[in-house]
């Protein structure tokens, strides 16, 4: 135990919303031995701990991968380019970029014998033409073949399993890979143009709310439907996965399946308002559907992502409400000063 305690476990993507939290949660399970390391320079990061070897390193670079892996027992690499749909419908040569990252982790955790090397990918593996009706159609871990992912980011993630998948069968590295559905959560983007759905949601109704301009503008026609998985369920899930026997890649998601519209509806409901939504149907949106099919991890862990969006989506809506106050008074020393608590 003690052992386990003080092995060196590195976070890559540290100063991100699900990497952030995913070393606050390493602390709080007694991890005293913690590497986390994001690109961003360490005041941009969302948050980050004193008593944690804080890195500022640009892992596209094999050299850095390799600084960051030496003497690691586990790793958990969750650094990419990534966002919402905005981000990504834009951003297609830059989202396939962290393939570089992904690529010189593996060979970097090869070489200094990494245990166990976790790879977040994402529900955008999955083909689109299984995702063309309302109705969120639930994805099974074989519906991401034959490959139509979703163009730039997704099929980065994809390949990126895929070398998972080969470093384990060809060198024995033992790689483990969720495909995480739309998480959301404290400590996430919630404004910049990298936020996703259930940030965004929350920021304009706030915005709405404040500025007393009771309409807002929806991407889409709010009808299309995706599941929403909090951070709490992500965590518990990526701990499960990565010290599970499973091998190949599966859904790590939450399986309640809302429109864009009710996540509207509670947004406004935790506000205490009413807005008037005006569609923008020419906005990037992604598919009309989807969702998590959970069949597999049930078998596997007897236990999926459970936190319900009502909960869930409060909290983050109560959170997002304080930054916003916060940046508008121009007062980043509260973000700041509870980002960095050792405690
Ligand atoms: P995030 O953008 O908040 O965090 C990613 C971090 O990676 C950022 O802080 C960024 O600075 C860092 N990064 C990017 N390029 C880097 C580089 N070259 N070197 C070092 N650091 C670099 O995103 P997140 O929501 O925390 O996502 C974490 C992981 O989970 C990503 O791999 C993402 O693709 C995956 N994922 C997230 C979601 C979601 O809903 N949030 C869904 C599916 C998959």
């Amino acid at each position: 135990m003690a052992q386990q305690i003080s092995k060196l476990v590195v976070v890559t993507g540290a100063g991100g919303f699900i990497g952030g939290n995913l070393v606050s949660a390493l602390r709080a399970r007694g991890q005293k031995n913690i590497r986390a390391i994001d690109g961003k320079p360490l005041r941009d990061w969302y948050q980050h701990f004193d008593d944690v070897e804080n890195l500022s390193l640009d892992l596209n670079l094999k050299d850095n991968c390799e600084t960051a892996a030496k003497g690691a027992l586990e790793i958990y690499n969750l650094a990419a380019n990534m966002g919402g749909m905005g981000f990504i419908e834009h951003n297609k040569a830059l989202c396939m970029l962290s393939v570089l990252i992904n690529t010189h982790m593996l060979q970097a955790a090869l070489k200094y014998g990494v245990e166990r090397f976790f790879y977040s990918s994402s529900a955008c593996v999955y083909n689109a033409e299984k995702q063309k009706t309302f109705e969120a159609p639930s994805l099974k871990e074989e519906d991401a073949y034959p490959a139509m992912a979703e163009d730039g980011y997704g099929w980065e993630k994809l390949f990126s399993e895929r070398m998972c998948r080969h470093f384990r069968e060809d060198y024995g590295l033992r790689t483990r890979v969720a495909r995480f559905h739309n998480v959301y959560g404290p400590w996430g983007t919630w404004y910049g143009g990298r936020e996703k759905a259930p940030a965004a949601i929350c920021r304009k109704v706030i915005e709405a709310k404040v500025k007393g301009k009771h309409e807002i503008e929806v991407w889409g026609s709010g009808v299309q439907t995706r599941s929403f998985m909090y951070i709490d369920d992500c965590l518990k899930g990526i701990d499960l996965i990565m010290n599970s026997d499973i091998l190949e890649p599966i859904n790590l998601g939450s399986s309640e399946a809302v429109t864009i519209n009710q996540l509207v509806d509670l947004a406004e409901e935790f506000a205490g308002v009413k807005l008037k939504r005006n569609y923008d149907l020419s906005a990037p949106k992604g598919v009309n559907g989807r969702n998590s099919d959970n069949t597999l991890i049930q078998q596997c862990l007897h236990w999926e992502p459970d936190t319900p969006l009502r909960f869930g989506l409060e909290k983050t809506y109560r959170w997002i409400y304080d930054q916003y106050l916060a940046r508008e008074r121009g007062d980043a020393r509260v973000v700041r000063e509870a980002s960095t608590s050792s405690s």
